[in-house]
């Protein structure tokens, strides 16, 4: 669909989906529409006449039964914290916003069954602690985790810190309830492990960034609570002692590694110049460092310490480790993860900026960082990396901050090139340019050079399919 091309949304329309949530369902006042029409990074600021919050499944259907009537465009959104645009309508203003703030239930939770139900609106942080209440474990945990909204989780498959252990959004996900681009309800919520009935149609929903329907609800795996969790800051010797302590970690400890967390010295730097009570966990300098956790339920919890502190020794002996403490308390953890955590805020103080969110197989992760930053420095002298991000996943957030004698403004024409050496190395080494954000509308245009031609066929055949009026969140991903 062309974006530009698209009619103005008439008035008889805007009245049916007034019609149909109710005034409370809806926003126009432009003050109280700001907040839903910006996107999290401040790179785009859309137009929408009306922002449309259904309060249940039923009103849902009846909106998307509308707007496809109508050929209305929609974009779904949930806590709009994603980085890639994707819940931002285009600057015509010819799209409804639909929020699904207000759907934000917990239906039920089985706890023998080990699960949860929400409605798509219940805030990430809240599913968290309802399971907690129920004496059981809900491990998807990010940034954003206060404001994001599993609808919105599930739509962008999110990661996390807990990835390495847990898997991402989609494999925390047994069922879903959605909307389909016709208006019509697939009530797919169930709670099933096993379920051999044809094609997994979940599957098409999580991670299709709204552009195939609107999730509605989910039932989602919970897990027993981790009896003890350890968690040590620890300087490696370089980018390959860094996967290699990975592997013998994992091997050691029976799998017990629930976070690993990769720093390069510019980027913890960067949080210990610019946030506030900040510090340096170990008393010298050095140039890479993890962020290791290791967590254990109640049978095997005891001496789960000690387990770090063997990992650790081995490491150390054997030189992979340079040095190397343990959290004496949850404080001490909270400090250790708030350098982690304030890396990319940081960042922003440093001027210019060029991001990456790419992953590599888990064993290509240290020829990835020694070789891009290699060929970024060939390309640019002084360009400054600041590579950070979920190594036990294979996933590393690639940024760069322009050299420091550099203008934002000539940086910025240069990301383009930047971008190119990011994505062809990635590529080159069988990784993905979007780990765990998305494509939403910053990055089509990358998806279009660097995904296979065949698998681009097959996601225009399945959106066709589904949503044959392309109403559902035109432009973004394809
Ligand atoms: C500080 C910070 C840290 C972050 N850390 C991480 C991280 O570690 N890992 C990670 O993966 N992400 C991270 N993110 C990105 C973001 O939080 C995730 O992408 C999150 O899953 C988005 O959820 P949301 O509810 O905000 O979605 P939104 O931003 O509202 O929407 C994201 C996409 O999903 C679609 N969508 C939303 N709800 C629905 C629905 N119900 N049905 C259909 N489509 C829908 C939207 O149209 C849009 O395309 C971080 C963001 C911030 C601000």
């Amino acid at each position: 669909m062309n974006a530009t091309a698209i009619p103005e949304i008439d008035q008889s329309v805007l009245n049916r989906l007034r019609a149909a949530v109710g005034e409370a369902g809806i926003i126009t006042d432009e003050n109280d529409k700001a907040p839903y029409l910006n996107d999290e990074r401040g790179y785009y600021t859309g137009a929408s006449p009306m922002i449309v919050r259904p309060a249940s499944t039923d009103e849902v259907s009846v909106v998307v039964d509308i707007c496809n009537a109508t050929r209305t465009p929609i974009v779904p959104q949930g806590g709009n914290t994603g980085l890639c645009g994707g819940a931002t309508p285009y600057e015509h203003g010819s799209e409804i916003l639909l929020s699904m703030t207000r759907m934000n239930a917990i239906r039920d939770i089985d706890v023998l069954n080990y699960t949860i139900t929400v409605e798509a609106g219940v805030i990430l942080a809240n599913v968290q602690k309802a399971a907690e209440e129920n004496d059981r474990y809900f491990p998807l945990s990010l940034g954003g985790e206060g404001t994001a909204r599993i609808g919105g989780n599930l739509s962008t498959n999110a990661g996390g810190t807990g990835v390495l252990r847990y898997g991402p959004a989609r494999d925390l996900c047994l069922g879903i309830e959605a909307v389909l681009p016709d208006g019509r309800i697939w009530n797919g919520l169930n709670g099933l492990r096993k379920d051999n009935t044809g094609y997994d149609i979940k599957h098409l929903f999580i991670g299709a960034e709204g552009t195939l329907g609107v999730i509605t609800a989910a039932c989602l795996k919970l897990f027993p609570h981790p009896a003890d969790i350890q968690t040590a800051f620890v300087a490696v010797e370089n980018q390959h002692a860094t996967v290699e302590l990975l592997a013998r970690a994992r091997r050691i400890t029976d799998d017990r590694v629930v976070t690993f967390e990769y720093m390069q010295r510019e980027a913890i730097q960067l949080a210990l110049n610019h946030i506030a009570d900040t510090r340096d966990p170990l008393p010298n300098i050095y140039s890479h460092y993890v962020l290791m956790e290791l967590a254990a339920g109640e049978a095997a919890a005891t001496g789960l310490r000690g387990v770090m502190e063997t990992v650790l020794e081995d490491a150390m002996n054997d030189g992979l480790v340079l040095d190397a403490v343990l959290a004496e308390s949850g404080q001490q953890s909270g400090d250790f993860w708030k350098i982690r955590e304030t890396i990319p805020e940081a960042q922003k103080f440093e001027g210019a900026s060029s991001k990456h969110d790419i992953s590599v197989p888990v064993s290509g992760v240290a020829d990835f960082l020694v070789d891009a930053v290699a060929d970024l420095q060939n390309f640019m002298p002084g360009i400054r990396p600041c590579a950070f991000g979920h190594v036990g996943d294979g996933n590393i957030h690639f940024n760069l901050s322009r050299p420091a004698d550099m203008s934002d403004e000539e940086f910025r024409s240069k990301e383009f090139d930047i971008h190119k050496i990011v994505y062809d190395r990635t590529v080159a080494m069988g990784g993905s340019i979007s780990a765990e954000h998305g494509i939403g509308r910053l990055r089509r245009g990358d998806l279009e050079t660097y995904k296979s031609p065949v698998a681009l066929d097959v996601m225009r055949t399945i959106k066709a399919s589904l949503d044959p009026n392309g109403i559902m969140n035109p432009d973004k991903v394809l």
